[in-house]
């Protein structure tokens, strides 16, 4: 097994199926363009090998499938025929619900429990100046669909100064009476709000402010979380609970255990290290080949990792898979 001074090693997985999205959310494709696909995207079945390689080489237990928008892949469907069946502790995916409803089944086929909906607000005008494509009403019927097969459902939620911190109220309130688990995502430097300091600053919401906001409406309190969870969870007892990603408020960079895939083949260790290693021309190879190879780019990915806490990165969210 692969591990570092720290003691980290690799365990979640994240996949990008495809760099494509039919959203462009306003802080993650400032130049708002929609479904534009990095060149040279590996095969579903390539994909699939790079899990199963990865799994051996590194010790992999979690998949999270995510993208730009998974479900807009074309090779969803054979990608998930194939890692349904790894034996995989938890296979989990990251959507935006625009085609959950219609993909519902290919996700239960492959037995996929659990997803994450990222929903920045209810309010149909502001969906559609943040989001800019889809329609939040499918979004709403596809997590519904969604609830009512019996998947577990968390909701990412990023607050934006100026924006739709009139929404975190509502949001958690929809949350909360529906059963899924609300998280907010502190706004992370990366693409272009990696240098544009003065947007980042500007839209910022920190943990702090956010508990001040909800702590007007409800009683809460600090709840336990797994050991290398990027959430802080809370609940507010008698209705439920809700989370903060606060990668600027409380980093996670020591207990970090992810390891990302993008679309094109190419492995990143953290999503703030510019580092990336080609690992697409290893997946067509047999595993006592690719192996050794993958091990030696494993080493490589871990020493990315930061020492303490996330200072940035210039690599677009929806390449990297967030
Ligand atoms: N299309 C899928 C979705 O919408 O969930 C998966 C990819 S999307 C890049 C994954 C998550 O990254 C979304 O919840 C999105 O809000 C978040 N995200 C993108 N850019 C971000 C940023 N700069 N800071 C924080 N979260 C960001």
């Amino acid at each position: 097994m692969i591990v570092d001074r720290q003691g980290r090693r690799f365990r979640n997985l994240r996949i990008s199926l495809t760099s494509a999205c039919n959203y462009a959310c306003t802080y993650c494709v400032p130049d708002g363009k929609r479904l534009v696909a990095a060149q040279n995207e590996l095969s579903a079945d390539a994909m699939a090998r790079g899990v199963e390689y990865l799994i051996e080489a590194a010790g992999i237990e979690r998949l999270r499938i995510t993208g730009g928008e998974p479900l807009v892949s074309p090779r969803l469907e054979r990608f998930m025929e194939q890692v349904g069946r790894m034996g995989l502790s938890d296979i989990s995916l990251t959507t935006n619900a625009q085609l959950l409803a219609r993909k519902l089944p290919i996700l239960l086929d492959a037995g996929i429990g659990r997803i994450n909906v990222s929903l920045d607000t209810l309010d149909p005008s502001a969906f559609r100046s943040i989001a800019r494509g889809g329609d939040l009403a499918t979004v709403l019927d596809g997590m519904e669909q969604a609830r009512a097969s019996g998947m577990r459902i968390k909701v990412n939620m990023v607050p934006l100064r100026g924006s739709n911190l009139d929404q975190v109220m509502p949001l958690l309130d929809y949350c909360l009476e529906r059963g899924y688990e609300l998280r907010f995502i502190e706004l992370m430097r990366m693409g272009y709000l990696a240098t544009d300091h003065h947007g980042f600053l500007q839209q910022f919401v920190s943990l702090d402010q956010l508990l001040a906001l909800i702590g007007e409406h409800y009683g809460y309190q600090q709840a336990d979380a797994p050991v290398d969870a990027t959430a802080v969870r809370y609940r507010i007892p008698g209705k439920g609970h809700f989370g903060v990603i606060a990668n600027e408020s409380v980093p996670f960079c020591r207990t970090c255990s992810r390891l990302r895939l993008s679309s094109s083949g190419w492995l990143h260790g953290c999503l703030s290290s510019s580092n990336r290693h080609y690992v697409g021309d290893l997946l067509d190879k047999p595993r006592h080949q690719a192996l050794p190879a993958l091990q030696r780019l494993l080493i490589k990915a871990l020493d990315d990792k930061q020492a303490v806490a996330f200072s940035g990165g210039a690599t677009v969210m929806k390449i990297i898979g967030g």
